[in-house]
C-alpha cells in the first residue's frame, strides 16, 4: 500500500524550509496539503474587510501555484493546496478520513485555544486510526529548549537571551530541504478549486494601495530591502519617521518567511560584530521569549503575569477610551500612531510602547482593552507578542517596564520624531506647526496657533488629560505594589 499523509497548513504558508511539509514528504510517498479557512475564527471577526484574511487568501493562492510548480519540476503528478471552509477541527478530520491518509502533520501552535483544538483533533484522528504529529517551525528554539540550570522556564529576558544565543547553532538554523522529496506531492482530487475572497464572505481592503508585499515573494522582497539597512537597525529602529525596521512581522505571523532563514542571515553578521544585526537578532529572541511565556503561563491571556497586578483598579473612562481609539487625544504622537494603525494595520514598535503606556498610565485604562483593540486592527497580530507587549507597557508583565517608569508622550515625541516628520504624515491638520511645537501644540500662544491654521478643540483636540497630573494618579494607583517594584531575577 502507498503510504500517504496530509499536511495541515496554518501559520506556515510557504513551501521552502517548512518543517511539517519536509517531514511529510520525506516519510510518505503521497502527500496532500490543505488549508482550512476556519469559520470559528472568521465568523467572529468584527469587520468583513480584514487585511489579514486578504493577506492569507493571497498567500494560499501563491503557495498553491508554487507547490504545483515544484511538483512539475520534480516529476510529481500534481501538487497544490486543498482549501476548505468550516470549523477547522472537524474539516481536517473529515478530509484526512476521506483521503485515507495514515497521518496528519502540522507545525506547532502555542496559543492556548489552538493547543486545545489540536488536542481534540489528535484525539478524533486517533479514534479513526490516523496519527497526528506536530513540529517546531514558528520559533527558533522551542519552549523546552531554553531553560534555566534548574530546568525551569525563564521569566527575565536578558538571561533567557544569553542562553538562547548559546543554543542557536548551525543545526538549529539549518533549512529543511523540502524540494529534495517534492516528487511525493500528491495529485489533487478532481474538482478541487480555491475559493475567492468573496466566496469567503470578505471584500478587498486597501492592502493593494498600501503596497504591502504579499506571500513568499513579498517576504523575500522586504528582506532584500532590509538587508542593506540591517547594519543601522540598532539606531534607526527607534524613529518611526525613518525606514529603520524590516516590516517583516506580518510574514512571520503567517509563515510566508522562514524564521530560520532570517536568523541565519542576522547571526552571520552578528558574529562579525555588526551591532544592527545583533540588535535585530535580539528582537527575534523576544519573539521566542513571548511564545515560551505564553506556553508556561497561559493565564496571561486574560490575567496579569504577576497576580498582584490584577488588584490594580483601572478606570472605565468611556470618553477617554473613545478619544484614544479615535486618535483624538490631543497628543500628536499618540494620535499619529493610532491613525497609522487604523489606516495601514501596522504600528511602529516605539509607538506601540508609547500608545500602550498612554492608555494605561495616562488614561488609567486596563491594558486588556488596548490589547483587544490591537488584536482587531494589527495585520501582524500575534497573541504572544501582543500580550507580552501590552503587559510590558502596563507594567503587569514578566520583565516589564517598572510601574513607576511612565513615558512622557511629549518628550518621547521630541526624542523619536524630532522634526515631526511622522506626525505630519498622519496628522496633516498640524502640518504647518513648527518643529518646536509639533509635539504639543497646546503649548502655543493663540496667535501662533492661528498662524498655523490650528484651532484647538475644533481642527485638532486639546489634550484630553494633563500628563503631570495623570502621572501622579498612576503612581497612586500602583503605589500599593511598592514592595513588588524590584525587577524579578531568574536563577541561571
Ligand atoms: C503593545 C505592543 C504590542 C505588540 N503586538 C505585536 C503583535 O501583535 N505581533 C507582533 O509580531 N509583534 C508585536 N509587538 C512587537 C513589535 O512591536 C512588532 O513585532 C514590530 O513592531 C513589527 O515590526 P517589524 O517587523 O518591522 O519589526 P522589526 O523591528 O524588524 O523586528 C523583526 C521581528 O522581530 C520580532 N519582534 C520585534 N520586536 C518584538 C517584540 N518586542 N516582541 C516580540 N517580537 C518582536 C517581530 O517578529 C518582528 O517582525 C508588540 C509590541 C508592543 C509594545
Amino acid at each position: 500500500m502507498t503510504s500517504s499523509a496530509l499536511v495541515w497548513l496554518r501559520r506556515d504558508l510557504r513551501c521552502y524550509d517548512q518543517s511539517a511539509l519536509y517531514q511529510a514528504l520525506r516519510r510518505f510517498e503521497r502527500v496532500y496539503c490543505a488549508f482550512i479557512f476556519d469559520t470559528d475564527i472568521l465568523d467572529v471577526l468584527p469587520n468583513r474587510e480584514d487585511r489579514r484574511v486578504e493577506f492569507i487568501h493571497a498567500s494560499v493562492l501563491e503557495l498553491h501555484e508554487a507547490l504545483q510548480a515544484m511538483a512539475l519540476r520534480s516529476g510529481a503528478p500534481g501538487g497544490g493546496v486543498m482549501v476548505r471552509t468550516g470549523s477547522a477541527a472537524s474539516c481536517i478530520v473529515e478530509l484526512a478520513q476521506k483521503l485515507g491518509v495514515q497521518e496528519v502533520l502540522t507545525n506547532r501552535d502555542y496559543e492556548p485555544q489552538a493547543v486545545e483544538r489540536d488536542r481534540r483533533v489528535a484525539q478524533d484522528l486517533r479514534s479513526l486510526g490516523i496519527a497526528f504529529t506536530d513540529y517546531k517551525d514558528h520559533v527558533l528554539l522551542d519552549r523546552d529548549e531554553v531553560l534555566t540550570q534548574q530546568g525551569s522556564p525563564y521569566s527575565v529576558f536578558t538571561p533567557y537571551k544569553r542562553a538562547w544565543l548559546q543554543k542557536l547553532d548551525a543545526f538549529q538554523l539549518k533549512p529543511y530541504p523540502v524540494e529534495r522529496y517534492a516528487r511525493h506531492l500528491a495529485e489533487l482530487p478532481r474538482g478541487e478549486r480555491l475559493p475567492t475572497l468573496e466566496d469567503l464572505g470578505f471584500s478587498r481592503t486597501n492592502l493593494k494601495d498600501l503596497r504591502i508585499p504579499l506571500g513568499m515573494k513579498g517576504a523575500q522582497q522586504l528582506l532584500q530591502d532590509f538587508l542593506p539597512r540591517m547594519r543601522a537597525y540598532d539606531v534607526d529602529r527607534d524613529f518611526p519617521g525613518r525606514k529603520g525596521v524590516s516590516y517583516l512581522s506580518v510574514h512571520l505571523r503567517f509563515g510566508t518567511v522562514s524564521i530560520r532563514q532570517l536568523a541565519a542571515l542576522a547571526q552571520e553578521r552578528a558574529l562579525q560584530g555588526d551591532p544592527g544585526a545583533q540588535t535585530w537578532l535580539s528582537e527575534l529572541a523576544w519573539r521566542d521569549f513571548y511564545f515560551m511565556i505564553l506556553h508556561y503561563h497561559p493565564h496571561v491571556v486574560t490575567q496579569s503575569f504577576r497576580p498582584a497586578y490584577d488588584l490594580v483598579a483601572w478606570d472605565d473612562a468611556p470618553e477617554l477610551w473613545q478619544a484614544w481609539c479615535n486618535a483624538q487625544t490631543g497628543y500628536p504622537l499618540v494620535d499619529a500612531a493610532m491613525r497609522q494603525l487604523h489606516q495601514t494595520g501596522y504600528m511602529h514598535n516605539r509607538l506601540r510602547m508609547v500608545v500602550g503606556s498612554f492608555l494605561t498610565k495616562d488614561l488609567g485604562i486596563d491594558w486588556r482593552r488596548g490589547e483587544r483593540h490591537f488584536a482587531e486592527h494589527l495585520n501582524d497580530y500575534d497573541l504572544s507578542a501582543n500580550n507580552g507587549g501590552w503587559q510590558w507597557a502596563a507594567s503587569t508583565g514578566c520583565d516589564a517596564q517598572p510601574w513607576f517608569r511612565i513615558f512622557n508622550p511629549v518628550t518621547q515625541s521630541q526624542r523619536f520624531d524630532p522634526d515631526g516628520r511622522f506626525i505630519r504624515r498622519y496628522v496633516p491638520e498640524l502640518a504647518k506647526v513648527p518643529d518646536k511645537h509639533i509635539h504639543f501644540p497646546a503649548g502655543m500662544k493663540p496667535a501662533e496657533l492661528q498662524a498655523c491654521g490650528v484651532h484647538l478643540g475644533k481642527t485638532y483636540p486639546a489634550p484630553i488629560v494633563d500628563h503631570a497630573r495623570a502621572r501622579q494618579r498612576t503612581l497612586m494607583r500602583f503605589h500599593f505594589l511598592s514592595a513588588d517594584a524590584k525587577p524579578a531575577t531568574d536563577a541561571e
